[in-house]
């Protein structure tokens, strides 16, 4: 699953689950379906399993305060014989998303430090598209980041900076 997080910085926590965790990678551009493109994630701490459905206001003040929305759910298969264990300690994870926005063959390389990039692999659900811009809304809710933040009582104007102008 991927939530869209407008904190002091906007950015897509991307977030596959393995041994009963969220694992999980901070995306500050979003995940691109373009195979050329490589997008940099940096490693954060496991969530709860819980968490995946979150959606609303984290305080300001808190760690991450700002607003979340749960911008793409679904289910993940590892690609080859390896663990999932294996495959982050090697620091080479590939999979086959099957979410409502993000569809088909990526990969998770770890360059250095927290660093990882997270690209496409070329299939048919390859697309030049700016997935991130042509689809930014709540796939539970269908809510904007505005309007998350407008509902939870949170910071509309900074939520909004999160959302694509013109909607
Ligand atoms: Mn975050």
């Amino acid at each position: 699953m991927v939530q869209k997080h407008r904190a002091s910085a906007l950015h897509y926590d991307f977030r596959l689950e393995a041994g009963g965790v969220l694992v999980s990678w901070a995306v500050p551009k979003g995940p691109s379906p373009d195979p050329k493109v490589k997008r940099l994630a940096m490693a954060v701490e496991d969530h709860p399993l819980d968490y995946a459905r979150f959606e609303g206001v984290i305080p300001e003040g808190e760690y991450g305060g700002g607003t979340v929305m749960v911008w793409d759910i679904g289910t993940y298969e590892l690609e080859g014989d390896e663990s999932f264990d294996e495959a982050l300690r090697k620091g080479r994870i590939v999979f086959t998303l099957n979410g409502k926005k993000l569809r088909g063959g990526w990969v998770l390389v770890h360059t250095s430090g927290r660093q990882w990039l997270l690209m496409k692999r070329t299939d048919r659900h390859a697309s030049t598209v700016d997935v991130t811009r042509a689809k930014p809304r709540s796939v539970l809710t269908r809510r904007l980041l505005a309007g998350i933040a407008r509902d939870e009582g949170g910071d509309v104007a900074k939520a909004a900076t999160g959302d694509p102008s013109g909607r």
